[in-house]
Formats: C-alpha cells, sequence, structure tokens
C-alpha cells in the first residue's frame, strides 16, 4: 500500500515538477531600515554538519526537478562572542537512526541519509567543553534539529514561547523534542524593537551581532536568527522556511508532496516573500537555510585553531 501511494505522488509530483508554477509576488520594500550592527573582533561563526540526507530538487522547493539531486545538510550553526557561545541546532545524535523513525514515512521513503561527528564530538575535537555553551538555541523542535541535544545534556536550549507551546501540544512531529531535553528548555521573548520589518526582535549581545525574530510559518515558533561577523559578512539563519536557497531566491514554497512539513501554508508563503524583500535589500546578505550542503560548505568550519578564538 505504501509503495502504491509512494508511486503515485511520485508521479504526481514529476508531472508538477515540470510545470511553470506562478512565483511568489515579491513587491520591492523600500521602508526597510538597515541595521548597523557592531560585531567585536574576538566573534567567529561555523558551521558543524552532523549527517547528510540525499534528496531531490522536485522534493524541496515548487518547480525543482526531479533529477536534480540535492544534498541536504543537517548539523549546527556555533556562534563565538565574546559574551558567550551559541549553537544554533543540534543537527543529528548518535541515535539518530531510531530518533529518525518519529518523522513522516514519505519523507523517509524518498530520502537516505548518513551520520557524521556529533555537534558535542565536534566542539571537543576544537578544544571547546560543549557544557560551556552559553545555549543551544532552537531554530525550531523538529526531530532534524533536536536528534544531537542527546549529546549535549547540560546545555540549556532556549525555545520561542511559540515553540514551547507547540511541543507541549503533543503534535507528532515535535515527538523527539518531548523526549529529549525537555526539562533544559527555557522559553525566551523578543523584547527589543523591529528589525529589518519584523516587530519585535532579540539582540542577544546587545551589539546587534546577533539578532532574533520570529518567523512563524514551518512551526508556529520557528525563528530567523540574524548574524553579522566582524570580517563584514552578514548571515540569516532561516532554518526551514525553505530547504534550500531556491525557497528564498525565486521565491518558492515548498513542492505540494512535502507541503504538510510547514505547520502554516500561508505564513511560510509570507516569511518566504518578507526574506526575499530582504535579500533584496541586503545583496551581501548570505541566507542559510537549515538544508542546504551547498551554503553550507561555504561557511567557515571549526577546526583546532578555533579553540584559542
Ligand atoms: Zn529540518
Amino acid at each position: 500500500m505504501r509503495i502504491a501511494l509512494l508511486s503515485l505522488a511520485l508521479t504526481a509530483s514529476l508531472g508538477l515538477a515540470g510545470c511553470s508554477s506562478a512565483p511568489l509576488a515579491t513587491p520591492r520594500d523600500t521602508a526597510l531600515t538597515l541595521p548597523a550592527p557592531q560585531p567585536p573582533a574576538g566573534m567567529r561563526l561555523y558551521a558543524l554538519q552532523t549527517g547528510r540526507m540525499y534528496s531531490r530538487a522536485a522534493f524541496a522547493f515548487e518547480g525543482g526537478r526531479f533529477g536534480d539531486e540535492r544534498v541536504f545538510s543537517a548539523g549546527g550553526i556555533l556562534v563565538r562572542h565574546p559574551k558567550g557561545t551559541l549553537l544554533f541546532d543540534a543537527g543529528f545524535g548518535p541515535s539518530v537512526a531510531a530518533h529518525r523513525k518519529t518523522s513522516p514515512w514519505l519523507l523517509r521513503a524518498t530520502t537516505k541519509y548518513d551520520r557524521q561527528s556529533s555537534v558535542a564530538d565536534q566542539l571537543r575535537a576544537a578544544g571547546i567543553a560543549p557544557s560551556s555553551l552559553t545555549a543551544v538555541i532552537l531554530t525550531h523542535a523538529h526531530w532534524d534539529h533536536v536528534s544531537g541535544l542527546e549529546t549535549l545534556p547540560r546545555s540549556p536550549v532556549w525555545v520561542t514561547r511559540d515553540e514551547l507551546a507547540f511541543i507541549r501540544s503533543g503534535d507528532a512531529s515535535t515527538a523527539l523534542a518531548r523526549q529529549l531535553g525537555t526539562a533544559s528548555y527555557v522559553a525566551y521573548d523578543f523584547p527589543d524593537g523591529p528589525y529589518l520589518g519584523f516587530a519585535h526582535s532579540r539582540d542577544v549581545f546587545g551589539d546587534g551581532s546577533v539578532v532574533l525574530v520570529q518567523a512563524p510559518g514551518h512551526t508556529p515558533g520557528s525563528i530567523v536568527a540574524f548574524v553579522a561577523t566582524p570580517d563584514g559578512k552578514r548571515y540569516a539563519l532561516i532554518a526551514d522556511t525553505a530547504w534550500q536557497r531556491e525557497g528564498v531566491d525565486l521565491p518558492a514554497e515548498k513542492p505540494w508532496i512535502v507541503r504538510r512539513v510547514d505547520a502554516d501554508r500561508a505564513a511560510t508563503r509570507a516569511m518566504l516573500v518578507r526574506l526575499h524583500q530582504i535579500k533584496a535589500a541586503m545583496p551581501g546578505l548570505i541566507i542559510v537555510p537549515a538544508h542546504d550542503s551547498r551554503v553550507w560548505a561555504a561557511l567557515p568550519k571549526l577546526g583546532p585553531a578555533a579553540a584559542g578564538g
């Protein structure tokens, strides 16, 4: 039965992938006030990839081709700042095979994966004690972002109030988040002012180097993290609002076959348009979907030299 359903779904997706779907409307936002962050000299950003999922563009964004094979990264983004060390998401942990069983069967059926070193092992290899993390900040609470929490039992895990409510609601997509580290969850607010068109924000270090905003859609409490580093680079960690960068570049939502992973489709579409507008206003902004391995490949890697930084 499952094979028959999958075959039907694949056939339908193939048909759709060949059609040109109407792009999301993207009026230019001329009212955007561009921020001027002041990241301190010692601040750094690193990508800690903990695994890969092998999929296709047809399953990543509307209009993607079935023959266009894509590697989805899974992992965490580490931000070292003189005032603290943050890890955005925890990627895959050693128990990922069991953890993955909490994900929808269609995603499992259409995706192979492999595991690499956990975030904790990568931190230790760089001379950083995992227990020294100021916080793990979840972009959202889906299994592939929380699996690695099993290796970080002593770290506070920051989640938005909306995401904590989503976890506690019993939603099936947050089953693993309920199993892992629930005692570590710390809910936070957005006490700071408007930022890039978002009504509220949280300026984590007070210097504009790490600013969190609410980005509901994929999940009710998803966030986008804007990170500025002293080398002049600007990043937007957009989590799973788009799985691949075309989601913002075109912009395009996820294909219908997997769209049910977005808790609120209309809000996800609005967020993609918002991010597309921000990218238009800040052409140098590096959009970092949580699962675009092409983007991750270009991010700094954590090595032994980072231990003193
Ligand atoms: Zn994900």
